[in-house]
């Protein structure tokens, strides 16, 4: 994890787990502010929560956990 996103995660109580983690690590990686970044979460289908392909790639809100750590960066789900 990269030091800013960690940061981030410590501050939120964020339990890491998430795609927007390891979204938000690339950013940072490519120098990109993470800083009031917008996230969209989707679905995925044959992940660890068992969804099918009819919701594959339909837009889904942010976990709390999610919810949290973005509204700290300042930034929020995209529109
Ligand atoms: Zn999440």
């Amino acid at each position: 994890m990269t030091p800013r996103v960690r940061a981030a995660v410590e501050a939120t109580g964020h339990h890491g787990g998430c795609a927007e983690i390891g979204a938000l690590c690339r950013l940072e990686e490519q120098q990109v502010p993470i800083e009031g970044a917008e996230g969209l979460a989707v679905h995925v289908a044959g992940g660890s929560q068992g969804y099918g392909p009819e919701v594959h790639g339909m837009v889904k809100p942010f976990c709390p956990a999610c919810e949290k750590l973005f509204d700290y960066l300042g930034g929020g789900t995209m529109k």
